[in-house]
C-alpha cells in the first residue's frame, strides 16, 4: 500500500442516492471492515477533506452543492464515485431532475461498481484513491506542495 505522510480525510455525500450505498459505507466503519485501519478518517468539513465520496447522482438540485462541495477541499483532492448511480445516474437516469453521474459536475478519480457496492469493493475504491492522492501530491511543486503537507487550503 501507498505511504501517507499523514492520515487522509474523507467526506462523504449523499448526491441522491437510494442510501443503499450509504449503508454500505458505513458498513466500511465497523469493526468488521474497519477502514480506520488504513488511518482514515471521517469528517463533515469539507476544507478539512482529502476525498470526497460520494453516492447516488447529479439532480439539478444537488449539482451546485456538489460543485461548492468540491471546490472548498484543499489540493491535492480526490473524488471517489461509489454505486453505479453516481457513475451514471443508475437505475435513476431516466428520471426527470437526473442529469447524470458524478463526473457531469466534478472530475472523478475512482469509480466503485456495485448495486448497491459491497463494502470491500468501497475499500479497494479508497486505497485506489490513496495511491492517487499520493501521485498528485508528488507532482505538485514549491509552495503548494509545502501548503497541502502542512494541511493548509491553496
Ligand atoms: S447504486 Fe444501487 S444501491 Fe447504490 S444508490 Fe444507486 S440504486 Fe441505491
Amino acid at each position: 500500500m501507498t505511504f501517507l505522510k499523514r492520515s487522509p480525510w474523507i467526506l462523504h455525500y449523499d448526491a441522491s442516492s437510494c442510501n443503499g450505498c450509504d449503508i454500505e459505507v458505513l458498513a466500511c466503519l465497523t469493526p468488521l471492515y474497519d477502514v480506520e485501519r488504513f488511518g482514515i478518517i471521517n469528517t463533515g468539513n469539507p476544507k478539512h477533506a482529502d476525498i470526497l465520496l460520494i453516492t447516488g447522482g447529479i439532480n439539478s438540485q444537488n449539482r451546485p452543492v456538489v460543485r461548492n462541495l468540491y471546490e472548498q477541499m484543499p489540493e491535492p483532492k480526490v473524488v471517489i464515485a461509489v454505486g453505479v448511480c453516481a457513475a451514471t445516474g443508475g437505475i435513476f437516469r431516466e428520471c426527470y431532475n437526473i442529469v447524470g453521474g458524478i463526473d457531469k459536475v466534478i472530475p472523478v478519480d475512482v469509480y466503485v461498481p456495485g448495486c448497491a457496492a459491497r463494502p470491500e469493493q468501497i475499500i479497494d475504491g479508497v486505497v485506489k484513491a490513496l495511491a492517487i492522492l499520493e501521485e498528485k501530491r508528488e507532482k505538485m511543486t514549491g509552495e503548494a506542495r509545502h501548503a497541502a503537507e502542512a494541511g493548509e487550503s491553496t
